[in-house]
């Protein structure tokens, strides 16, 4: 923690970056903290809680955020992930954000709960993960930290669904996807959904139903779904933005399990390497239009 609160003082005294973008201690657990003076560099800390992805605070759709100055944001490494989706998708530039990487041991679910990392209470994306010494970083900060608990929940209840006949998953999702209140705090919590104006708020011509009722429901998940295939980073933070407990996450994976089956290829932190959604292969079986 010193290392990260020193580093932060360094770079806001010499004016390297106009705020540190880190996690502080809240009134229901950890929350994104913002540091814009020396003075207020103890506030931040890290630990199993400092759950939320702050990539989302370079998506080009947060101008509040630039407003302070060249962000430092302090980056696990599957947040790292996500600010290579956004480097590689040119909507950031290296030079215009410093990159504090922690080492990381996993995280809890949710802010609010304990820091105690158990099967029970850590993230399902810890699991298999392969990046907790970010690489992408200017700095990296912290000691090593020991591997999370194994927690397979997520792959276990995908293949339960998959083994269901199509009715049975129809129902499944018809069940969830109702709930859906068309908020779209999952795109706002999103760090790579980054378009200026979603296909879903355009009206002329309108290409998804607004309101929330089942046809645009699943208008609106089978898009998102869709655009984020080969993007999404796994950070579970839509699902944890949605009020009425729809398991996004589910969807998530089972696209990124798809996309390695058909592209060989599994979300980096790596910006060169390109995602198959941006990239053109003669060789790609094109299968889908067939
Ligand atoms: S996915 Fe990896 S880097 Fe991200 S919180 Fe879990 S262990 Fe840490
Ligand atoms: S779709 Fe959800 S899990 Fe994927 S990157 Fe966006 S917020 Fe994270
Ligand atoms: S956050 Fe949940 S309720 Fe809101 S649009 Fe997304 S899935 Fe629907």
């Amino acid at each position: 923690m010193k290392e990260l609160r020193d580093l932060t003082r360094k770079l806001l005294a010499d004016g390297d970056a106009g705020v540190v973008i880190g996690w502080e201690e809240g009134r229901r657990g950890a929350r994104p903290a913002f540091i814009t003076t020396p003075d207020d560099a103890d506030k931040l800390i890290f630990d199993a809680r400092c759950v939320h992805n702050l990539a989302n605070y370079l998506n080009p759709r947060k101008p509040q955020v630039k407003a302070l100055g060249k962000p430092a944001v302090v980056v696990k490494g599957c947040d790292a992930k996500a600010v290579a989706g956004l480097l590689r998708e040119a909507q950031l530039t290296r030079d215009r954000v410093i990159l504090i990487g922690v080492r990381c041991g996993g995280v809890v679910q949710t802010p609010e709960m304990p820091a105690e990392l158990t099967e029970a209470t850590v993230a399902t994306r810890c699991y298999g993960c392969d990046v907790r010494e970010p690489k992408l970083v200017d700095h990296l900060v912290g000691d090593a930290r020991p591997e999370p608990p194994v927690t397979a929940a997520l792959d276990r209840r995908i293949a339960e669904l998959d083994a269901l006949s199509p009715r049975e998953r129809w129902q499944f999702w018809t069940s969830q996807l109702a709930k859906c209140t068309r908020c779209h705090a999952c795109r706002q919590a999103c760090p790579l959904c980054h378009c200026e104006r979603c296909i879903t708020d355009k009206t002329q011509p309108q290409w998804i139903e607004s309101s929330s009722h089942l046809r645009g429901n699943f208008a609106w998940h089978l898009t998102r779904a869709q655009h984020l295939a080969g993007r999404c980073v796994g950070c579970g933070e839509c699902e944890r933005a949605c009020p009425v407990g729809i398991p996004l996450s589910l969807i998530n994976r089972k696209l990124q399990l798809v996309v390695k089956d058909l592209f060989d290829y599994t979300v980096t932190d790596d910006p060169e390497v390109p995602a198959p959604i941006g990239a053109y292969a003669v060789d790609d079986k094109q299968e889908f239009i067939e």
